[in-house]
């Protein structure tokens, strides 16, 4: 085991443990931000930035702090390592310069864009963006695409952080999809379409941070906070069957994985948790489904409904 010091707090780990991963074994505070990587989906990470922090102390052998900051989801621990997040000032402005660089090309779309409420990229610009903007240039725009019958992707609002290449990477062997380009020309690449076949596409929209992929049944039907998220689950030959169903009312409005406080898709029964099309698209009849109670949204996000938290709220009430 080696051991980790992360915004003061000591943790062992198994070595070869990413920093990140490290901080998610402590919880709380000290787990940086993640956009593009995702635990349960191999090759993510290393490509948003936002989870950058600060080693003030390479190791116990050779206790040198790492000149640059690091991307904690794809450095691993050394013993006696000593990080810094939330104590480091380096971090808080180089997190501000880079959602600094994700709102470059976002639209302010969120009064229409149904990731609203649920999005890692509102609470990453809440927690650690500026007030305006420095950006004068005009924004790049797509016109929308559908993945399919079931799926739109608004290219407008991707950060290219390539979680749904990795999903439809898993689903297919052949690789047609991704992203074409590159800087300011990067895209999603319509390809991607081949891979939508799969009874398993939906878990894109679930992988997704912010509002690029929506389902096209759930599309401007409701807002998320007007919904009470419930744990379902069904008798299912494609998938685990179990999920949660957003209700309004006796309406199923969309059904969705269950997701951690990280946003990540819980594994069901040591089993993977993702769900099939035929439970996330087809059944919106509550009849198909047994209705375990109410889902405990284990977020810091106005999706948990009344417990919104967030570091400047915590200084807020500390002053
Ligand atoms: S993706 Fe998030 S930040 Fe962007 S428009 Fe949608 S809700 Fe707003
Ligand atoms: S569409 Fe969503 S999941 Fe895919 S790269 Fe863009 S932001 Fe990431």
């Amino acid at each position: 085991m080696v051991k980790v010091t992360i915004d003061d707090k000591t943790i062992e780990v198994e070595p070869g443990t990413t920093i990140l991963s490290a901080a998610r074994q402590i919880g709380g505070e000290v787990v940086p931000p993640a956009m593009c990587f995702y635990s349960k989906l191999p090759g993510t990470g290393g490509k948003c930035r936002t989870c950058l922090v600060e080693v003030s102390q390479g190791s116990e052998k050779d206790p040198r702090p790492m000149p640059k900051l690091v991307a904690s989801c794809s450095t691993p621990v050394m013993d006696g390592m000593v990080v810094k997040n939330t104590t480091s000032e380096k971090v808080k402005v180089g997190r501000g310069a880079v959602v600094e660089f994700l709102l470059i090309n976002h639209p302010l779309d969120c009064p229409v864009c149904d990731q609203a409420g649920e999005c890692h990229l509102q609470d990453l610009g809440f927690e650690n963006g500026g007030e305006g903007t420095r950006y004068e240039e005009e924004k790049r725009t797509f016109d929308p695409v559908d993945i399919g019958n079931k799926i739109k992707l608004h290219m407008n609002r991707c950060i290219l952080c390539y979680r749904c290449v990795a999903v439809a990477n898993q689903l297919t062997d052949k690789r047609v999809h991704g992203v074409l380009g590159r800087g300011e020309h990067a895209e999603i690449s319509t390809y991607i379409e081949k891979a939508i076949d799969n009874d398993f596409s939906g878990n894109m929209i679930d992988v997704c941070p912010v509002g690029a992929l929506t389902d096209k049944t759930f599309r401007f039907k409701s807002r998320v906070w007007f919904l009470k998220p419930m744990e379902a689950s069904c008798e299912c030959t494609k998938c685990s069957g179990k999920t949660v169903v957003w209700m309004f009312g006796n309406e199923i409005m969309r059904v969705t994985a269950r997701k951690d406080q990280y946003g990540e898709v819980e594994d069901q029964d040591g089993k993977t948790g993702w769900i099939c099309n035929d439970c996330r698209f087809e059944k919106k009849d509550i009849s198909k489904w047994n209705i375990i109670g109410p889902r405990k949204i284990n977020r810091h996000s106005v999706i948990s409904q009344g417990n919104y938290t967030s570091p400047r709220q915590t200084i807020k009430k500390l002053n």
